[in-house]
């Protein structure tokens, strides 16, 4: 298992990927959480990290339309996967001084029909794949909010066949999960979307709640990033630290950015057959809309 683990990194090219892609600071970021809103945000009463699944909000064929390819979209899975093990968790294990190595999962299902399912089957079924043969029990509690009642009946028939230790890593909720999710995690660190008081709002002009944006939690606390809010921020503290200012700097990050998307067209190469999978899946998804 290590080593498929190891070939598939290698296969993919997945930490020459990280380099390029900062999974909390890429251009297309607001675009891929808006249409693919999968995102961690803050931590349960345990310390593990909250892994939110929007799938009402899933869209990829909008994602298309705001110029997100097939291909960067599934680079952004990727390194969204990646970093729950290499920052995520061990984030969470040093701000609570404690091991921890999953997350409570929470899916959201309101919105979610039929056509939304055929969108999502091939891409969604190829990322839980990856996260169970790669980083295989990361998944700590999986809480299903909005669950249709039929889907709630079925499930209390079939828990009991469950070991208890299976079982009790599952909460099928309806619509009335507010409570129960309030159990394990504070108000504070809850979103607004599922009913607790977390907004993550800023002062940059930005209206509405942005816990699908901000990444707030423990793995932000001090950390530079690499991504292109990163290098302007660092532009503009050397900017200021010349006296006169030197207008070449920022020049020298659209460089930078265009250094960092060569590499990314050298990866798409080495995994040329793999992306020829997703995008004939996509086709195949959005045909069957
Ligand atoms: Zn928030």
């Amino acid at each position: 298992m290590f080593t498929d683990a190891q070939n598939w990194r290698k296969k993919v090219g997945l930490d020459e990927l990280y380099k390029n892609i900062d999974p909390f600071d890429y251009l297309e970021r607001e675009a891929v959480f808006n249409c693919w809103p999968m995102w961690f945000h803050k931590t349960d009463k345990q310390g593990r990290p909250l892994n939110f699944h929007f799938l009402g909000g899933l869209d990829l064929e909008r994602l298309n339309k705001e110029g997100v390819t097939p291909e960067r979209h599934w680079e952004t899975v990727l390194v969204n996967a990646e970093c729950l093990t290499r920052e995520i968790l061990p984030a969470a294990a040093r701000k609570y001084e404690k091991e921890i190595d999953s997350v409570f999962v929470i899916v959201d299902l309101k919105g979610f029909g039929l056509s939304k399912f055929w969108q999502m089957k091939n891409l969604a079924q190829r990322s839980f794949q990856i996260s169970q043969d790669y980083y295989p029990e990361t998944m700590g509690r999986l809480a299903i909010l909005n669950a249709p009642s039929s889907f709630t009946l079925i499930w209390n028939v079939i828990r009991p066949w469950l070991a208890k230790e299976t079982a009790n890593k599952v909460d099928i909720l309806g619509p009335d999960y507010r409570e129960k999710l309030l159990e394990s995690i504070d108000e504070e660190n809850l979103p607004w979307a599922v009913g607790g008081k977390c907004r993550c709002e800023t002062e940059d002009g930005h209206e509405g709640p942005r816990c699908h944006l901000s990444a707030n939690g423990p793995w932000l606390d001090g950390r530079a990033g690499w991504g292109p809010n990163a290098q302007k921020a660092q532009t503009n503290v050397s900017e200021k630290s010349n006296e006169i200012g030197d207008p070449s700097e920022s020049k020298n990050s659209t460089n930078r950015q265009r250094i960092q998307d060569s590499d990314a067209q050298s990866i798409y190469a080495n995994r040329a057959s793999e992306v020829e999978q997703v995008k004939e899946e996509q086709l195949e998804a959005s045909s069957a809309v």
